[in-house]
């Protein structure tokens, strides 16, 4: 990649800091927490390949921070020209600091702050063929972040949080989506908007239920959109979740498990839906 001169930050336009008790870094440091991400809609990533595909991918960055070993690099410079054209800030500093905002011993070279996004969801009108996940009350930010990149790699469409989640834009969940957060959209609903939502769509929900009776191989997951619909890690669906839904899946166990983790269990229900949809594309249909 070769690095244009031309869009280089001009000099002035990057702000050097050391000191963690600079004022911009207290803010950043804030992102920490879900209060301040919400209070600002904004959320902190690390990494420099995920914040390029972040800025390709038409995501709004605020500020642009890297270590003072990486100037000059050229994605780095070209990632700075980009932050400046968009009206945001770029800040050089120590590595003390980025470790203390990305809370890291070994804190990557680079991290952003991006404007956080939902996509509404009104605004999705589900085709045949399309796969969405709908999560209820999930509360471990590994899961969810595990989740997220499961439904990238698999193809799906979105992420639909149902009731009171976990944060999606949390530093712990974007680590773990690996960079997927930026691809792919989630939305947010309470239970009877997604149940509203899911009947004006006309998509099938397929509930996954440890007391579920219908064998989740046995399912058609191409005749509609369908929504994979999730439990909550420690209690499972609410009743007015599982009444809503369209048929109860079970994935068969073996062993003294009680259940799988909510993570492997998508996992296994997205490539499921998958294998499917591959059928169908060999079959030309
Ligand atoms: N104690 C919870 C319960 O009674 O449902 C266990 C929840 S489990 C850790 C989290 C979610 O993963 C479940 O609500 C369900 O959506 C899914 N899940 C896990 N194992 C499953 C299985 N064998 N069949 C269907 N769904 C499963």
């Amino acid at each position: 990649m070769s690095f244009d001169r031309e869009r280089a930050p001009r000099v002035g336009t990057v702000k050097e800091v050391t000191s963690l008790s600079n004022p911009i870094i207290k803010d950043i440091r804030a992102l920490g927490q879900k209060k301040h991400r919400e209070e600002s809609g904004t959320f902190l990533a690390e990494g420099l390949k995920l914040i390029i595909d972040a800025l390709e991918l038409g995501w709004t960055i605020r500020t642009l921070i890297y270590a003072k070993s990486a100037k000059g690099k050229a994605p780095v410079e070209k990632a700075a020209a980009k932050t400046v054209a968009s009206g945001g800030l770029v800040l050089e500093v120590s590595e003390k600091v980025l470790g203390a905002i990305t809370r890291r011993d070994n804190p990557q070279m680079v991290a952003g702050v991006f404007e956080s996004r939902y996509r509404p969801l009104g605004d999705i009108a589900p085709t045949r063929n399309e796969t969405y996940i709908a999560l209820d009350r999930v509360r471990d930010p590994g899961n969810l972040g595990t989740i997220i990149r499961t439904a990238d790699a698999a193809g799906a469409s979105g992420i639909i949080l149902v009731g009171e989640t976990t944060d999606p834009f949390s530093l712990e969940t974007v680590r773990a989506t690996m960079g997927s957060v930026f691809a792919l959209p989630v939305s947010r609903a309470e239970p009877k908007a997604f149940l509203d939502w899911a009947r004006k769509s006309d998509v099938e929900i397929v509930a996954t239920h440890l007391a579920g009776s219908v064998d989740y191989r046995t399912i058609d997951y191409t005749k509609k959109p369908v929504v994979l619909l999730m439990g909550n890690e420690q209690q499972g669906l609410p009743a007015e979740l599982a009444d809503g839904a369209g048929r109860l899946a079970r994935i068969p166990q073996q062993g003294r498990a009680d259940s799988l983790n909510l993570a492997v269990a998508t996992a296994v229900m997205l490539y499921e839906a998958r294998r499917h949809l591959l059928a169908l594309e060999d079959n030309g249909r």
